[in-house]
């Protein structure tokens, strides 16, 4: 599908629930995708993207930021916490804050550099042992301790299991952004942003529906 394509549907969603024009964002994910389609998909006007990886990040973005200096990163993936500078040098914002030991290096940091890259708390909706993510149990004390350190927390982010239906996680994740007086939702990928979008969301992270599969070597990601 085409940038355009996406775009369309994200407002024919917002349409169709009653929503703002405008009120989701799209994040492009362009991780393991080759350069070409990035330069397309910059070509066509479009600035926000999302990675995975602080170092598959640091060997595309500098350049593209060079060229394009209204570019907006935002971090999708597990961040490991000695990873934590240079996430926070590359990336506009974090989706992935998902335990205390990261919310205070985050912190520690941010005195240091004197910013802090926008924060998402990462919510494992579906308690995967495998998915990263507070628990939806853990996630209102979470919060709490965040923001006690002073953590530009602007919003959740959830990673719905991919063998069920995706709504009750959305509700789920708005449930625990609203109490919390959160406004920033991101959820919904390529099989299910329409349906993220009528729960609510603010921005949706599309990779393969934009650029196409990731090639088949990178998989392992
Ligand atoms: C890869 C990824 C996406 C995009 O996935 P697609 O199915 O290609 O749209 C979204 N969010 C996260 C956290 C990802 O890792």
């Amino acid at each position: 599908m085409s940038l355009k394509a996406i775009l369309s549907k994200i407002g024919a969603a917002e349409r169709a629930s009653g929503r703002i024009a405008g009120a989701t964002r799209l994040i492009a994910v362009s991780k393991m995708q080759p350069a070409q389609r990035i330069a397309g998909v910059l070509d066509q006007g479009h600035r926000l993207f999302g990675e995975n990886r602080v170092q598959e990040a640091a060997d595309k973005w500098p350049a593209w930021r060079e060229k394009y200096d209204d570019v907006e990163l935002h971090m999708l993936g597990p961040l490991q916490t000695n990873k934590t500078r240079q996430a926070m040098q590359l990336f506009d914002a974090i989706q992935s804050l998902d335990r205390p030991k990261l919310a205070k290096t985050l912190a520690r940091l941010a005195q240091e550099l004197g910013r802090c890259p926008t924060l998402f708390i990462q919510v494992n909706t579906g308690e995967e042992a495998q998915k990263a993510g507070v628990s939806a149990a853990g996630a209102d004390e979470f919060i709490a301790r965040a923001r006690a350190l002073d953590l530009p927390v602007a919003g959740l982010m959830c990673i719905p299991p991919l063998d069920q239906k995706p709504a009750p996680h959305f509700e789920l994740l708005a449930d625990i952004a609203a109490r919390n007086g959160l406004s920033e939702l991101s959820m919904g990928m390529s099989a299910d942003f329409e349906c993220a979008v009528a729960h609510g969301a603010t921005c949706v992270r599309v990779g393969s529906a934009i650029f196409g599969d990731r090639p088949e070597i990178n998989r392992e990601n």
